[in-house]
C-alpha cells in the first residue's frame, strides 16, 4: 500500500522536478523575456495542428491540449 503511494507521488512529482531542473540552468540576468519558447505547432500525440488559445495549445483531432 506505502509503495503504491509513493509510486503515485513519484509520477506526479517528476515532471516538476523536470521542469525545475530545466529553468535552473538558465542565465539569471534576471528582466524580461529574453528567449521567447517556440510554441507548439503540432500534436505531439497524433501530429496534426493545434489551435493556439496564447497560453495554452489544443488539438482540435485527438483532444490533446498543453501549455505554450
Ligand atoms: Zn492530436
Amino acid at each position: 500500500m506505502e509503495a503504491l503511494i509513493l509510486l503515485v507521488i513519484g509520477v506526479v512529482a517528476l515532471p516538476f522536478l523536470l521542469l525545475a531542473s530545466r529553468h535552473d540552468g538558465g542565465k539569471g540576468t534576471g528582466g524580461g523575456a529574453s528567449s521567447p519558447r517556440p510554441r507548439r505547432t503540432r500534436c505531439p500525440n497524433c501530429g496534426s495542428p493545434v489551435i493556439d488559445h496564447g497560453s495554452y495549445w489544443e488539438c482540435g483531432w485527438c483532444g490533446d491540449y498543453g501549455q505554450n
